[in-house]
């Protein structure tokens, strides 16, 4: 099975960069970048020490149902080009763990797909989930429940 990843669509991203608002109903807060942990959610790279980046909250479904968490992510402050790709960016293997959990096509979590992983299985554990014919997609977020991106069949 080919797995196709995206970083968050590009037009969102350059209304957020011109002080649209987050899910919140907030502008963007810009913040200089500090240590490695900063991945922008667009071109899912990771935002470099002393560059500028966006904080804001995302809600990473297209409409507020009880399964749309919303939650903090990083975008780079300035211009950087989309994520699209059938394999997972390579600085994924060090999230230590990540968490995995499939969606239905109602945008629902199916609960049995849930699990905390090493980031070097994620792909695994992406393919597995994405086996099952209730699941739509998969999210693969941080420890802290912070969403990093949806994994979806190519
Ligand atoms: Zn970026």
């Amino acid at each position: 099975m080919k797995l196709l990843i995206n970083g968050i669509p590009t037009a969102f991203v350059h209304e957020l960069r011109e002080g649209g608002l987050d899910a919140n109903g907030q502008a963007p807060v810009v913040r200089v970048a500090e240590g490695a942990g900063n991945p922008c959610r667009h071109c899912l790279e990771l935002i470099a020490p002393g560059e500028d980046k966006l904080v804001l909250s995302y809600r990473p479904f297209p409409v507020a149902q009880p399964y749309a968490e919303t939650g903090p992510i990083f975008l780079h402050a300035s211009d950087c080009t989309r994520y699209e790709g059938d394999q997972l960016p390579f600085w994924f293997s060090y999230l230590q763990p990540a968490l995995v959990r499939g969606y239905d096509r109602n945008d629902w979590i199916v609960y049995e797909t849930g699990e905390v992983v090493e980031g070097l299985e994620l792909e695994q554990h992406c393919r597995r989930i994405l086996e099952r014919e209730d699941i739509e997609y998969v999210h693969i977020r941080s420890k802290f429940n912070c969403f990093q991106c949806k994994v979806e069949r190519g």
